[in-house]
Parts: structure tokens; sequence; C-alpha cells
């Protein structure tokens, strides 16, 4: 807790998973003095209230981020251009604008246009989540020992990334700098291709006969259930992904489908030595993350 918080007034659209975990991690840190969050929903701006989230609600952007000094975008990808478009003439002189997506050209695109001259735009993700979605689904300590990469474009004011840095930093997170299309191609190997093979094995599993189905229920453990949580996730969220960022996904896609059908063709040939030599360079690649703190 500080005596110097880094913002007067943090303005929080959308307020679901991660908006309401770093207003706890606000709350916590003593971040701002106000903080305002708006969502579409009563039923959301209720809970809001009830777990002290905020100080004030609205279910209108503009009259939301009227005196904020921070706002940060929270709400699904596909919504953040009519949102940008409603908080634009809204915004004070000075603020920074910032934003959570997991997808980061696009939503630029989407936002950059409505920000006015003299508001400063600050796109950033933090690499955390869980499949859980909503206010009471956020906790303070999800950002910890996370990465959150934040992509500026050139010419970006460095105070106002520098801010933005320090909220993140507060949250227990490590920052990193990079250009929106890098982190676009990053996230797609390491986020969204997952999403998407998780999806597509419980989609399998979805369509064979009801008897074989309740035996990969029942035998679960045995790998199937890790790829059930994955594809547990937000659905309106996760298609937004994927909508969003077309061109680095289908390009991942090609390569795992190409070293898929290697692999079929070594099963089918009894090529024993080809698995043997892939799973050994694989269970390097986890000792790595392991030892990364990431696992
Ligand atoms: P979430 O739990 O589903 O929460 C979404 C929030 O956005 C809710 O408060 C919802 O309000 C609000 N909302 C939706 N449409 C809105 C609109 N048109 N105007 C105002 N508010 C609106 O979602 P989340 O998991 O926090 O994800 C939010 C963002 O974080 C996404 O862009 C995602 O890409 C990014 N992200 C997610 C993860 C993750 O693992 N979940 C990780 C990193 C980044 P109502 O409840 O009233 O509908």
């Amino acid at each position: 807790m500080t005596d110097h918080p880094l913002f007067d007034t943090v303005c929080l659209i959308g307020i679901g998973l991660i908006g309401s975990s770093l207003a706890r991690v606000i709350r916590r840190e003593g971040l701002a003095r106000h903080i305002t969050a708006c969502a579409r929903s009563d039923t959301t701006l209720d809970k809001v209230m009830e777990l002290k989230l905020a100080d004030a609600v609205s279910k209108d952007p503009g009259e939301a981020v009227r005196d904020a000094d921070l706002v940060v975008v929270s709400t699904p990808i596909s919504t953040n251009g009519a949102i940008a478009e409603a908080i634009g003439p809204y915004l004070k002189p000075g603020a920074i604008v910032t934003d959570v997506g997991s997808v980061k050209q696009a939503v630029i695109a989407a936002i950059r246009p409505h920000i006015p001259e003299g508001v400063h735009f600050v796109p950033g993700h933090p690499l955390a989540g869980t499949e859980k979605s909503g206010p009471e689904a956020g906790f303070a300590t999800l950002f910890e020992n996370r990465w959150c990469v934040l992509t500026p474009e050139p010419g970006t004011d460095p105070d106002a990334v520098a801010r933005v840095a320090d909220l993140w930093r507060r949250a227990g997170s490590n920052i990193e700098t990079m250009d929106a299309d890098h982190h676009d191609r990053v996230l797609a190997i390491t986020s969204h291709l997952p999403h998407l093979i998780a999806y597509t094995i419980v989609g399998t599993v979805f369509d064979l006969e009801t008897s074989t189905q309740q035996e990969v229920i029942k035998y679960s453990a045995t790998g199937f259930r890790d790829f059930t949580r994955i594809a547990a996730s937000d659905p309106v969220m996760w298609r937004d992904v994927f909508m969003n960022n077309r061109e680095a996904v289908l390009e991942m896609l090609g390569r795992f489908t190409e070293d898929l059908s290697r692999l079929q063709r070594a099963i089918r040939w009894g090529e024993a030595d080809v698995l043997e030599e892939l799973f050994t360079r694989t269970r390097d690649v986890r000792r790595g993350i392991v030892e990364a703190g990431q696992a």
C-alpha cells in the first residue's frame, strides 16, 4: 500500500476476470484514489459494488471515463472499436488509455482512430488468465510473476508507457515491450494455437459415440483432462482472438499440421526413433519452462 497513488482516477471498462483482478490489485496497493467501473449489465455492476471493487459504476462508457487519468479497456476484443468511439470525446487531455486484449494489431487498429490528440494510448497484454469469467473470478495475485507485454507505437510518450509499466509491475508482473505484429506471432504459437487444439480435441470426443464418450470422461486423468480445462475458456473471448489474429494463427497452424502429418507418417511406418527424438526434445522445453518459473 502506498501513500502516493500512481493515478487519481482509474476507469475499468469491462470488469470481468482481468478487469476485476486489476481492481483488486489497485485496491491492495493503493494505486488510485478512485475506481470507476463500466460493464453492460446491472448484475455485473451490482456484484462490483457488493465486492467493493469500484467506488462508482456506470453502463455508459463515455460517462465512466470523464474524470479518469487512466482508462483500462478489459472487454472482449470485438467490442473495442465501439467502446473507443464512445469514450473518445470524453477523455481528459493527458489521460492514458490502455487495454488488455490478447491480440494487439487488430486492437490498435480498432482503438487508435478514436483516441484524441493529447491523450496517450499504450496497448498492453497481461499474459495471465484462467478459464473463468466475471468479476467474482478475479483475484489480486493473478498477474504475479507473469509477463505483461506492452506494444506502444513509435512516438508514444515514454512517461505514459512508464506509468502503465509501473501499474503492471505493482501487480507483480515482469514487463516486456515489443512490436504489435511480433506479439501477435508469438502469442499465436504460445497461446492461440494450443487453445485451438484443445477446442478441437474436446470437440472430437464430443462427436464420438456415447459409450466411448463416457469412458473418455471416466479416464480423463490420462491426458484429456488438461485439454478440457483449456477448452472451457470463454467462447466469446476466444472467438474474437481467432477472428482478430487470423494471419499469424493460420501460419502457425500450417506449420503444426505439417509436423502432425510427419508424426502420422512415423507411426504408420514404425519409425520409433522419429517419435523418441521429438519426445526427448519436447521434454527439454518443459524443463526450460519450469526453470523459468512459468510452470
Ligand atoms: P470477462 O470475464 O468475460 O469480462 C468481460 C467484461 O467486459 C465484463 O465485465 C462485461 O460486462 C464487459 N463487457 C462486455 N462487452 C461490453 C461492452 N460492449 N461494453 C462494456 N462492457 C462490456 O472477460 P476477461 O476474461 O476479463 O477478458 C477481457 C479481455 O481480456 C479480453 O479482451 C481478453 O482478450 C483479455 N485477456 C483475457 C485473458 C483470460 O485468460 N481471460 C488473459 C489475458 C487477456 P457484463 O458482465 O455486463 O457483460
